[in-house]
């Protein structure tokens, strides 16, 4: 469903990835591992269309995206693509539901509260629909943050170190719920980690190390 053809990116004149090949199929949990600075925030935002490569290919089903021009790079991404990050990036001036919502008010659905309310009520945050994220756990924040990525049903989730910033039982209950999430859903992630259980729990694991997949 999602394939990478020989990514190339470099800053500066550092080489940071340097030909990546990866295939993820549907409902599939992947996880990407490496040390600091390997390129794995690098791949994540090429695969996720946040970034363009220098060289290669992203394709979703037939769709290359890495040759769509930015406007409908933008609608592809919107459709599509989830993402969650480490701090979650919520609004603080929105409550939980009008975060969720986002995503789908900026597709023109309308229709979205109900499913956001719903979303919500099935990542066990029935109640809390009003609070604004600083009244929320860290955990619960995180959640609220995958409710959002969830809110356009995406082909992907993209995950960069989403349980980076919880503590040991968040992070554990956040793990648990991608999987659920696949089983249920079938849901399709890929997450970066530093967190070795999370990644190993995965189906698939890659590595990245001096800017290609070894494993
Ligand atoms: P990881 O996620 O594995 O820690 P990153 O993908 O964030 O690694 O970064 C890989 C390398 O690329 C690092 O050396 C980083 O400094 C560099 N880098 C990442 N993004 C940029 C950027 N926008 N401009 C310049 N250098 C960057």
């Amino acid at each position: 469903m999602l394939k990478a053809e020989n990514i190339h990116k470099s800053y500066n004149g550092l080489n940071v990835l340097k030909g990546i090949d990866l295939s993820i199929d549907k409902e599939e949990v992947v996880s990407i591992v490496g040390t600091s600075g390997a390129g794995k925030s690098t791949l994540l935002h090429i695969l996720g269309t946040l970034d363009v490569p220098d060289e290669g290919k992203v394709l979703f089903d037939d769709v290359e995206v890495s040759s769509l021009n930015q406007k409908k790079m933008a609608l592809f991404r919107n459709e599509r693509i989830g993402f969650i990050f480490q701090f979650h990036n919520l609004f603080p001036e929105f409550t939980a539901i009008e975060n969720v919502c986002i995503p789908a008010l900026i597709r023109g659905d309308s229709d979205a509260d109900k499913r956001a309310r719903h979303l919500l009520e099935i990542l066990g945050l029935s109640g809390r629909e009003e609070h604004k994220p600083s009244e929320l756990s860290g955990g619960e924040q995180q959640r609220v943050s995958v409710a959002r990525a969830l809110i356009n049903e995406p082909s992907v989730v993209f995950a960069d170190e989403p349980s980076g910033n919880l503590d040991s039982q968040s992070a554990d209950d956040l793990h648990q719920l991608f999987f659920d999430l696949r089983n249920k859903i079938g849901q399709t992630f890929v997450i970066v980690t530093h967190n070795m259980e999370l990644a190993g729990m995965a189906d698939r694991k890659l590595e990245i190390k001096d800017g290609i997949i070894t494993t």
